[in-house]
């Protein structure tokens, strides 16, 4: 009836995202009855506040499609938090919501006639969403020594040689896979960059309140003209399933915007009603989110820092991150004894560990990296969110690890023991 050739030729070679991909098989494992720490997809482990949850319910009988554009008081309400976060002069018309920043992600790589750049390595889906588009991707090697960054000499160099493409950058801080970011000198350094070059930059910072110290500066602020901040409900707020992405224009780049808005008229017309009414209550400023937040972020960082000592001690590499919830862990180290056991890709790596250890992982040839680098992505979000949570409220005690994220204890002594076990051969 149809044949694979009856296919678009765009899609024809596409895989299923990694991301949930990895979040199928383990849930399949589970199913089975095998035992499986999943440290695959980055969702927030932690429950949407309890405030939003409430302004939702009173949502509920809200069921007229709303704008193109989006609901004008969420719209408002979204400016008002970026104008206090960036000092710049965000208004209502400056916003845009959608179903998902993924979904505003490929719509405006549609409506923008550019290929794409983005650093390697990167969160799974830019590059895929670029080929869906018959796009061309570049890529910008960033390294664990220069943790992570984009350097500005780089990118400089890169536009110099390739002087006549309109380009088109995506920079995500905190990263996806590696928890890092940036500090104002170097967001500084690539704004003077980006501005000699005329560079759209989409700044992916949908996981900017999650950074541990709660103090995070965007790229805007020094870029402003040329950046569209990308975030949504998805990470800080706890809500991935709720779908509600957006993004943030300068006037500069609205008919960029309005291009969206069509793509989004013919589309999916607006995002579900209740949820957008919900919304207002997270981007208005309260004691309950804020509490929220610095609560999240405490447990973040607690595990963050546990994990990292407890990897390293395995002779693992990694950058400590500063916000996020992802490493994003070398095991070259371990070359010689995992190509003694016929381990030699990243793929076969994760693949034995989830088969061996119980621990599901994503292999960093899915950001981008080579098989043969040996870089796995860990998402440390398989712990109970809402109790962590409670408990930070009162200050993270001594043994906050072991009472509140066994699971994750339980996978650095699982990996542990399974590098300890290739150690014998
Ligand atoms: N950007 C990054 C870096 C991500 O990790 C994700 C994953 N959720 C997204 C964008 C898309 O998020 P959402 O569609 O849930 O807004
Ligand atoms: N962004 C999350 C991750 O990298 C999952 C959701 C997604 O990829 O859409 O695991």
């Amino acid at each position: 009836m149809f044949e694979l050739d009856q296919l678009s030729p765009s899609v024809r070679s596409l895989k299923p995202s990694a991301t949930l991909k990895i979040n199928e098989e383990s849930n399949q494992l589970i199913a089975q009855g095998k035992s499986v720490i999943k440290l695959g997809l980055g969702q927030s482990p932690f429950p949407v506040p309890e405030v939003v949850v409430e302004s939702l319910q009173a949502a509920a009988r809200e069921k007229d499609y709303l704008p193109v554009k989006g609901l004008q008081s969420l719209r408002a309400t979204v400016a008002d938090y970026y104008k206090r976060q960036t000092g710049l002069g965000y208004t209502s018309d400056s916003v845009l919501i959608g179903p998902g920043s993924k979904e505003l992600l490929f719509n405006l790589q549609m409506a923008c006639q550019s290929d794409l750049l983005i650093p390697t390595p990167s969160w799974v889906s830019y590059a895929p969403q670029a080929h869906l588009l018959g796009r061309k991707v570049s890529y910008l090697q960033v390294s664990a020594e220069n943790r992570w960054q984009v350097q500005p000499e780089q990118l400089d160099q890169y536009c110099q040689e390739n002087p006549a493409r309109t380009r088109l950058l995506i920079l995500n801080y905190p990263s996806n896979p590696t928890g890092c970011s940036y500090d104002v000198g170097s967001l500084k350094a690539l704004a003077e960059v980006a501005r000699r070059h005329k560079l759209i930059i989409v700044a992916d910072e949908i996981y900017a309140e999650t950074t541990f110290s709660g103090e995070f500066h965007s790229l805007a602020e020094f870029y402003p003209e040329g950046t569209v901040i990308s975030s949504g409900l998805s990470k800080w707020c706890g809500a991935g399933g709720w779908r509600l992405g957006l993004m943030a224009f300068p006037e500069e780049l609205r008919p960029l915007q309005d291009a969206m808005a069509v793509i989004a008229s013919e589309t999916f017309t607006s995002i579900s009603a209740p949820t957008q009414y919900a919304a207002i209550t997270a981007f208005t400023p309260s004691s309950a989110i804020d509490a929220y937040l610095d609560a999240s972020r405490k447990v973040l960082k607690e595990i963050a820092g546990y994990m990292v000592s407890r990897l390293r001690n395995c002779q693992l590499e990694m950058e400590a991150p500063e916000g996020g919830f992802y490493l994003f862990v070398n095991f070259q180290k371990w070359r010689d004894a995992l190509a003694h056991k016929g381990i030699e890709s990243d793929e076969a790596l994760c693949q034995r560990i989830l088969d061996e250890a119980g621990v599901a992982m994503l292999p960093g040839s899915d950001f981008g990296m080579r098989p043969e680098q040996l870089y796995t992505r860990i998402a440390y979000v398989d712990f109970d969110g809402s109790q962590a949570l409670s408990a930070a409220g009162t200050g993270i005690t001594e043994n906050f690890m072991e009472e509140y994220c066994p699971r994750l204890v339980k996978a650095c002594d699982a990996l542990s023991q399974w590098l300890g076990d290739r150690e014998e051969v």
